[in-house]
């Protein structure tokens, strides 16, 4: 594509400009060094949760499952652990995710892309699958060199193994999606023994078939032009968060040089390219903070390499906040600032839902209802002159024991209630259920307030006697 746009200097206005340029694949170097070693741990953590905690088991008592984590799509719940989310409930999950996002928030504020340089799983994969390619092929001049050859049985054959392995890992992260789905053993057995559904080898495609693509091809194209969250990111830092920075006013003027030799009246940058090479997004963090930084680390390790090398001191590449920075610059030593305006707000915040959700864990019943008022007709008059209303009335039994219970009415003198189909029998929930029944109140005109009047229902279950208290209206003709 391209667009006539004026040049810089104006010399050629109706030149034309590529508004599109290809970018070339970003092979990345390999290095050793603190934030290497930490990515390592970090990709050594996700993978081993992610396909394992399927196999954490969780005793639930008889008849329910025993998955510790479980996004039960056919029974309609979610287990964590000892919390059983009912969809009635998703307001726990909405708690949980905003909680989520508000501890990245601070996360951000506090480390800057920590998330993104070391847990995302866009990381994690794209980490994985660039071993997968210095494994086979080699570091990142024999990568390149190999790609800028043309084909021969070689590269035909390097290439096809490091694409199978790359599969071959798109299908285990897809085959560990879907254990959290389904009890987790078996789902493995019946995935291996071509006994699983088509929505099982669905799901593993299209989870598999996304690693492949963006860990294998997608890479840092997916956190600079994809990622929402890289965009708005920078939004949560402030000049104490952590970030990466290039400290300019020791490295420059840069230039070429040979070991041992002065670095007097010239900056310790020695040009060599290095933090470059190892990039993960192929920038040059000395030209200052750019959004393809995801904040890794790795041009801090290749850096301080060079230093060592040289013996100049370490941290001409530093994880540090720009009020440290521009500290150092005057020769001050700096230090971290964790209390702050910003980072009281994120932990108030945090607070705040964390106790509102403890608080309605602790007071969470395993006996719910829902009353829907019929709506047409809102209520009938009955032959002796009393009014009736219909309601369709849900119990939730969240305990796996079968319950009986009695209903009754209260709040309109006179009034009575009919459970359709269990005349005098009561309301019977098998455990770990719904019950759904239509209920009619009929109640005397005379005792009622007009358009709506209150009324309560009373449920009391026939064992313990256990009483619940549920609010309603009674609909009627509007008062003459
Ligand atoms: S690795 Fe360090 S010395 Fe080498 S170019 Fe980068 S900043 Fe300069
Ligand atoms: S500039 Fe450094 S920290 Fe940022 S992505 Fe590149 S290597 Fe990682």
């Amino acid at each position: 594509m391209a667009i006539a746009k004026p040049s810089a200097d104006n010399s050629n206005p109706d030149k034309e400009v590529a508004l599109y340029a290809e970018t070339d694949r970003i092979h990345p170097r390999k290095v050793k060094g603190t934030f290497r070693t930490l990515k390592w741990w970090s990709m050594v953590l996700f993978l081993a949760f992610y396909h394992l905690a399927p196999f954490i088991r969780w005793d639930r008592g008889p008849g329910a499952p025993a998955q510790a984590i479980l996004a039960d799509i056919g029974g309609r719940r979610i287990y964590l652990f000892a919390l059983e989310i009912w969809p009635q409930e998703i307001y726990y999950l909405t708690g949980l995710l905003f909680f989520a996002a508000v501890a990245l928030f601070m996360m951000s504020a506090v480390a800057g892309r920590v998330w993104c340089g070391f847990m995302c799983f866009q990381t994690v994969y794209t980490d994985l699958f660039v071993a997968v390619e210095r494994w086979i092929i080699g570091d990142r001049s024999a990568r390149i060199h190999l790609d800028r050859k043309p084909w021969s049985a070689d590269k035909f054959a390097k290439k096809t193994a490091v694409n199978l392995l790359w599969a071959l890992i798109g299908a285990s992260s897809g085959i560990g999606f879907t254990l959290f789905f389904g009890d987790a053993f078996q789902t493995l057995t019946e995935i291996f023994t071509g006994e699983a559904g088509g929505a099982i080898y669905g799901t593993i495609a299209v989870v598999g078939g996304c690693c492949y693509l963006l860990a294998g091809y997608g890479r840092e194209q997916v956190c600079i032009y994809a990622c929402p969250y890289s965009r708005f990111q920078s939004a949560m830092f402030d000049e104490h968060s952590l970030i990466i920075s290039y400290e300019a006013w020791r490295g420059e003027p840069r230039a070429p040089a040979r070991k041992g030799q002065s670095f007097e009246g010239r900056g310790h940058c020695i040009d060599c390219r290095f933090c470059i090479q190892v990039c993960p997004t192929g920038i040059d963090i000395r030209e200052g903070n750019q959004l393809a930084c995801i904040g890794c680390g790795l041009c801090i390790d290749a850096c301080n390499g060079i230093m060592d090398r040289y013996g100049l001191p370490r941290g001409l590449i530093s994880y540090d906040s720009t009020v440290n920075i521009a500290a150092h610059e005057r020769g001050e030593k700096g230090s971290f600032k964790l209390i702050r305006p910003r980072t009281l707000v994120y932990t108030a915040i945090l607070t705040l839902v964390g106790a509102l959700m403890v608080v309605s864990l602790a007071k969470r019943t395993t006996l719910e209802v829902s009353i829907l008022h019929e709506r047409s007709p809102l209520y009938v008059q009955l032959g002796n002159g009393t009014l009736r209303n219909g309601y369709t009335y849900k119990v939730l039994n969240m305990i796996r024991e079968d319950h009986s219970f009695t209903l009754g009415v209260d709040g309109i003198a006179g009034a009575t209630v009919q459970v359709v189909g269990a005349e005098g029998e009561g309301l019977d929930v098998p455990g770990d259920s719904v019950g759904t029944f239509r209920v009619y109140v009929t109640a005397p005109e005379s005792a009622t307030k007009g358009k709506t009047t209150p009324l309560y229902f009373i449920l009391t279950d026939k064992r313990d006697g256990h009483v619940l208290r549920s609010s309603a209206l009674f609909a009627g003709p509007e008062a003459p």
